[in-house]
């Protein structure tokens, strides 16, 4: 058991979106928060990308959603990425995660990572696989310097058609699907999802937690 657990078992439970007590069972969210998620409907929830091929995102970004998002980026919660990947998985499309997928961690920009010590998209795609059986390959990384903003991104990088430098580490396997917490515009998806195709992958589908309308 880490430490963090450990803490987890001591501290009194609150729920993370209300700050109320989260009742007997010490979870993430309480019943009304949890009865409160933003879940999306099928049409909405995945959608088709370009070098991404399927996207697929169970919530919107918004209420408890958006609250479990941010303790999982900036508290090191435990348990909430086991919680949000319980919701990825109960709603999954099938064929997603299949026997031979790869789950490869959107990366975090290497400054942040190194000031947090840990990365959320590496938590939740290491609790997802916990319930999927398939494994985890942080493959790809990013080029420092290359962050979310303009300044200090190569030329070639703006060309590719925007989103983060990334590039893979290695040979990348045949079907890969991309984790992240967090789908935006989509740009950053995309871009890992180049690098993947660059580096050999011939599928790539992609998980969000929640995706912003
Ligand atoms: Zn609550």
């Amino acid at each position: 058991m880490r430490p963090r657990d450990l803490l987890d078992l001591l501290l009194p439970a609150t729920c993370w979106s209300c700050g109320a007590p989260a009742g007997p069972v010490a979870a993430p969210l309480c019943a009304a928060c949890a009865r409160a998620l933003p879940w999306l409907g099928p049409g909405e929830a995945l959608t088709r990308g370009r070098a991404v091929g399927r996207s697929f995102a169970p919530l919107a970004h918004a209420g408890p959603a958006r609250d479990l998002v941010h303790a999982l980026k900036f508290r090191d919660a435990p348990g909430v990425a086991r919680l949000m990947a319980a919701h990825v998985v109960l709603r999954l499309p099938r064929g997603l995660v299949v026997p031979g997928v790869v789950l490869v961690p959107v990366p975090a920009h290497p400054g942040r990572r190194r000031r947090r010590g840990y990365d959320h998209a590496d938590a939740l795609a290491r609790a997802i696989a916990e319930r999927t059986a398939v494994p985890v390959d942080p493959l790809l990384e990013r080029r420092s310097g290359s962050g979310e903003h303009q300044r200090g991104r190569t030329r070639t990088g703006r060309l590719a058609g925007g989103g983060p430098d990334v590039r893979a580490r290695r040979a990348a396997p045949p079907r890969c699907v991309l984790v992240d917490d967090v789908r935006t515009t989509g740009a950053t998806l995309e871009a890992c999802a180049r690098a993947l195709r660059r580096a050999g992958a011939r599928r790539v589908d992609a998980i969000a937690y929640a995706r912003v309308a």
